[in-house]
């Protein structure tokens, strides 16, 4: 089902045009018009699931082999010497496009992608906090529902 709004749905549609490396059932993957390095591209569901909270576990996992089946190709065609995954949630994590996708950026030494975050030695009684309200709301059977 798609959303007449979205972007990414009307690229799935074709509606609007794409550079597209591959497609199955449930994903499209192709070129980011606004890449952060060369061969940035992204892998993006088929259905208009926003976030990874909506998307199906078939969905998921689509996209998830997707991601690698591109990625030994980005690998083995641009020979990087890394590649991100990275994929966002709401617009205070960056999402931009509310449609469930994962970016692949493929990563050279020196380049200037500014893909790095701050992070901090943690106190350990707060990890244990966190771990102990995630752990309280982990709930079995989740992954096998949508939400
Ligand atoms: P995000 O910030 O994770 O939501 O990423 C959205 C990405 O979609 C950005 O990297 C954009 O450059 C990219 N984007 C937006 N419109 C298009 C388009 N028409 N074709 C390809 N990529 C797009
Ligand atoms: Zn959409």
């Amino acid at each position: 089902m798609g959303d007449a709004e979205c972007i990414f749905c009307r690229i799935v549609a074709g509606e609007l045009p794409s550079t597209q490396l591959t497609s199955d059932d449930r994903v499209v993957v192709f070129m980011d018009i606004n890449p952060v390095s060369h061969g940035h591209c992204l892998v993006v569901t088929k259905e208009h699931w926003p976030t990874v909270y909506d998307i199906t576990d078939e969905d998921g996992a689509a996209a998830m082999a997707a991601a690698r089946r591109v990625a030994l190709a980005i690998r083995d065609g641009l020979k990087p010497d890394g590649l991100n995954l990275h994929q966002s949630n709401g617009a205070v994590a960056g999402q931009v496009v509310p449609h469930f996708h994962v970016h692949l950026i493929p990563r050279w030494e020196g380049d200037d992608t500014g893909i790095r975050w701050r992070s901090h030695p943690g106190e350990p009684g707060r990890i244990a906090e966190a771990a102990d309200q995630i752990r309280g709301a982990l709930e079995p059977d989740r992954g096998a529902t949508r939400n």
